[in-house]
């Protein structure tokens, strides 16, 4: 794999304890937000230094459309989201990685469109809470037919 030492993204794929892994393939990591108090926050990176689609193989991008599906449907299976919103930036860290955040009836307003982009990143979730929800994802990816 194909790593930037100086890159926060592949040093927390080598470093950091899966609790928040969701699943991974052989191109792709799909963990849950620490980021953020939305539960279902998603977030996949890709497991190589590229700093998007434009450098992935044909292959891995095949792969990120079949799993951004997989990884959505989740998202409405544990929460029944009325939309989920996917950006990727690449701004602050320029590793390709996707955010996949849930919208919910719980979601104000304020928030919801376009809004999401001022949604607060502070307090983030308890470990707990977060551990939790990364358990009945983990459960729904493997009871349903949802195959990595
Ligand atoms: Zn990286």
């Amino acid at each position: 794999m194909t790593k930037d030492a100086q890159c926060l993204i592949c040093k927390r794929q080598e470093e950091e304890p899966e609790r928040d892994i969701i699943l991974r393939t052989d191109a792709f990591v799909v963990r849950h937000s620490r980021e953020t108090n939305i539960l279902g926050y998603l977030v996949i990176e890709a497991r190589r230094h590229i700093l998007d689609l434009t450098e992935a193989t044909d292959e891995e991008a095949v792969c990120y459309g079949v799993l951004l599906k997989q990884v959505m449907s989740l998202i409405r299976k544990l929460n029944g989201a009325y939309r989920i919103y996917t950006f990727s930036l690449g701004e602050a860290v320029p590793h390709f990685h996707v955010h996949v955040i849930p919208r919910t009836d719980r979601l104000p307003r304020y928030y919801r469109g376009r809004g999401i982009m001022s949604y607060p990143v502070e307090p983030g979730l308890k470990e707990e809470q977060m551990e939790e929800v990364c358990k009945s994802l983990r459960y729904l990816l493997k009871t349903s037919q949802l195959k990595p």
